[in-house]
């Protein structure tokens, strides 16, 4: 639409200028031309030197009876002495209209006015597209997932049960909020979702949108970040708008930290962008009404930096939080995202489970898929167990760097220092059992000595730490008891240790 009318403007303008040059290179007609004034115009008459004269409007155009020329005059208002004079001289005078063809003389006066509406019509669009950008500069750019899109429900979710639990109250709000307004309840207008990176988060704050059946709007928190002073406080209150236009719905500010930040804290004053982001963020938590049927969910793994009035009751007063799955939660989260993946017999998801501790859930959605990646890459039909092992240990301790050209010594010396790790930590009664010993450098080690714990740990005894001391301490001890050497490679687990 915008680019045809660009077209019809551009091919105006170069009609009418085609036509203006066209006018002004034909109007003489092969013949030179000569000016002259009405005096000398009379005196040629006198002297016999004209023939055969045109008038065409105020204007004659006479030619000369020897010269290959015309002569060109102005005429006076009244020349009816002119006419007189050539008919006394007996001359062929004729009569016509301006030569011009009407339509071309109405846009050889018209066209500079044509090229005005033009050019001005051109600058009132710019203006206005320009225009519409400053205004959508304050519009806050959340994007909606509506519940027709590939809908998120709790059965998506695994291993974070108390938080599907805690949750479960604002979706039954969403569905019916009049049964908590008849008791005079108020409904949390704010849910803050803390956690580690990775522990499903967002999914679960889409989750309570797709239960619920409403729209879900996302945001960043530092979405509303911008250089201007004043844009983000803008947002926040059209962010607020549209929640409102789609109630009930849930609004999403992931990252929250990044505009929550305890105030007075940062440099520049009480005056700076984000200050004046999180008032007007305060004022309009307070300023709907809860039963207005918008609920914002935030997300943060930095709930300490937050300023405390974000989560006085009113405004976050729920705070859910959202942590490193167990071991029964990651075999959950491993059906969960094997679902659709077609998986050999052998394939044992808790043993899985157990092997990873200390994975969040998208950690060990990765490993499923790099799992499946592995297996299309060896052409196979199922996912096997192989390659589940294989981009865990990849996921957990970064690939396999094969082409490091290492010399028999060094294999040697690697090969030393990780049998006395594994040696003493099959050895002590406290330690994890010993899961897998290897010397092919991944990641930044030349070679790994894993050890699996049997179920997640939270205490640490002191018999635990001292094997633990033991089992770091064995590979440098290795090295100098059998190779008589110390090297740089004991640096990692001396770090460790301390
Ligand atoms: P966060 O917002 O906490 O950083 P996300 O919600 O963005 O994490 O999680 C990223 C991805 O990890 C999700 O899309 C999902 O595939 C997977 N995931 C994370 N946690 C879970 C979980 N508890 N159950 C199932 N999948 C999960």
């Amino acid at each position: 639409m915008n680019s045809n009318i660009k077209t019809i403007i551009f091919w105006a303008v170069l009609i009418c200028v085609a036509v203006l040059l066209w006018t002004v290179v034909h109007s003489g007609h092969g013949k030179p031309e000569k000016q002259i004034s009405y005096t000398q115009f009379m005196g040629e008459i006198e002297k016999d030197n004209v023939k055969n004269v045109v008038v065409t409007g105020s204007e004659a155009k006479a030619d000369f009876v020897n010269e290959n020329a015309s002569l060109r005059v102005q005429l006076p208002v009244y020349y009816q002495d002119v006419i007189k004079a050539l008919d006394a001289k007996h001359i062929n005078v004729e009569f016509k209209d301006s030569n011009t063809t009407p339509w071309v003389s109405v846009l050889m006066n018209f066209s500079p006015f044509i090229l005005l509406i033009a050019f001005w019509i051109f600058m009132v669009r710019q203006m206005q597209s320009g225009g519409n950008k400053a205004l959508s500069f304050g519009k806050s750019r959340a994007r909606l997932h509506s519940s027709q899109q590939k809908k998120v429900t709790f059965k998506d979710v695994a291993g974070v049960e108390e938080a599907k639990e805690e949750l479960q109250e604002i979706i039954e709000f969403l569905r019916e909020p009049q049964k908590f307004q008849k008791l005079g309840g108020r409904i949390p207008k704010g849910v803050l979702l803390i956690g580690p990176p990775g522990t499903g988060k967002t999914l679960l704050a889409r989750a309570i949108a797709g239960e619920a059946s409403v729209p879900f709007f996302s945001i960043s928190g530092s979405d509303f970040v911008e250089m201007f002073v004043g844009v983000g406080a803008s947002r926040v209150r059209d962010l607020f708008e549209q929640g409102k236009k789609n109630a009930p719905c849930i609004v999403f500010i992931d990252e929250i930290d990044a505009v929550g930040r305890h105030r007075g804290a940062g440099l520049g004053g009480g005056h700076d962008e984000r200050e004046q982001t999180l008032n007007q963020l305060l004022v309009e938590m307070d300023g709907f009404e809860s039963n207005e049927g918008v609920i914002l969910v935030a997300a943060t793994n930095r709930p300490d930096v937050l300023d405390p009035a974000l989560l006085r009751p009113g405004r976050f007063d729920r705070r859910v939080v959202v942590g490193r799955p167990d071991v029964g939660g990651r075999e959950a989260i491993l059906k969960v995202h094997t679902k659709k993946i077609p998986m050999g017999d052998d394939v044992d998801l808790s043993v899985l489970a157990r092997g990873t501790p200390g994975l969040a859930g998208a950690d060990l959605a990765n490993l499923v898929n790099e799992a499946a990646l592995n297996a299309a890459r060896q052409n196979r039909k199922l996912v096997m167990m192989v390659d589940f092992e294989i981009s865990k240990d990849k996921v957990l301790m970064g690939a396999e760097r094969k082409s490091m050209i290492l010399s028999e010594s060094e294999k040697r010396t690697t090969a030393y220092h990780e049998a006395g790790h594994a040696v003493v930590a099959s050895m002590l009664p406290n330690a994890d059992p010993l899961h897998k010993v290897s010397i092919i450098p991944r990641g930044m080690a030349l070679g790994i000595t894993m050890q699996l714990p049997i179920d997640d740990k939270h205490n640490y005894s002191k018999a635990y730490c001292d094997d633990q001391l033991a089992i770091l301490m064995a590979g440098r001890i290795a090295e100098e008891k059998y190779l008589n050497q110390m090297t740089t490679g004991a640096g990692n687990d001396i770090e460790r240790a301390t």
